[in-house]
């Protein structure tokens, strides 16, 4: 999940920090840990994947985390995110997996410790 090199901190405000990337092409980065592997692990991943993770750049991910939609988030199956979790060992989510939280709280499933988790870091992205 590549983005140009201007949508990172400092060239961004509310971008990634650029240290937290990597170059894959002349005018892209990449989270770091995302530029290859089996089993990509991004930088701002924390916690354990398939039990809770949430990422810790949240506010300040790069586009391709924020365009990405776990599956059955808004109705839909997502290739991208089943693809993903396959790469961690885990299955893809199911709509039954998908509880919206009451109004006022926010514990996605994919972050809980029964969900599965997701390979990424809270709601998007490859992890
Ligand atoms: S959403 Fe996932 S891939 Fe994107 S920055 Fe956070 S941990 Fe990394």
């Amino acid at each position: 999940m590549a983005f140009h090199w201007s949508l990172a901190a400092p060239y961004h405000p509310e971008g990634p920090d650029e240290a937290l990337t990597v170059r894959v092409r002349p005018f892209e980065l990449a989270m770091r840990g995302t530029e290859g592997g089996s089993a990509p692990r991004c930088i701002g991943l924390q916690g354990e994947v398939g039990r809770r993770v949430a990422c810790r750049l949240y506010e300040r991910r790069p586009p391709p985390c924020r365009e990405l939609m776990p599956s059955w988030e808004d109705g839909r199956p997502s290739p991208q995110c089943d693809r993903a979790r396959a790469r961690h060992g885990l299955p893809p989510l199911r709509p039954a997996d998908f509880t919206p939280a009451p109004p006022g709280e926010h514990t996605p499933p994919w972050a809980g410790e029964t969900g599965g988790g997701a390979a990424d870091g809270g709601r998007a992205g490859l992890g």
